[in-house]
């Protein structure tokens, strides 16, 4: 059987995988800066004594950004790990080759397209599947 993925594509995927991380690194670093500021208004408000719910929903949409990223490092770590297995670039659900055009997308991607769209239906989310 031959590896679906040589050396060439590997190091290219490897450094998508890099400069994501960096990217979702600065992004994480700047939610983090938001909500400390966020925080910090919220501390000045409560001074008076006020605590509308408006702000507490509002916090709760940078919470969700952050957790999205937060996975989505966690994602691209997993697969900077798996890049030199022979699992790497394998649908985790049917065994097929993930083809090169979606792995160049989705570096991180664990399933095949087919695979990946039934798991979003599944989870009945959001379908964001890319390639
Ligand atoms: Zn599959």
């Amino acid at each position: 059987m031959n590896p679906p993925l040589d050396k060439m594509a590997r190091d290219a995927l490897r450094s998508e995988l890099l400069l994501r991380r960096e990217a979702l690194l600065a992004t994480l670093a700047l939610h983090q800066g938001g909500e400390s500021r966020v925080q910090h208004a919220r501390e000045l408000l409560l001074q008076d004594g006020d605590d509308a719910p408006q702000r507490d929903a509002d916090r709760e949409v940078d919470l969700a950004f952050t957790d999205h990223e937060r996975h989505e490092l966690a994602d691209i770590g997993a697969a900077l790990q798996r890049l030199d297995n022979e699992d790497y670039g394998v649908c985790t659900d049917c065994g097929a080759d993930i083809p090169l055009a979606r792995l160049k997308v989705q570096p991180q991607a664990l399933r095949c397209v087919g695979c990946e769209s039934s798991q979003e239906a599944r989870k009945g989310g959001v379908t964001h599947v890319g390639m």
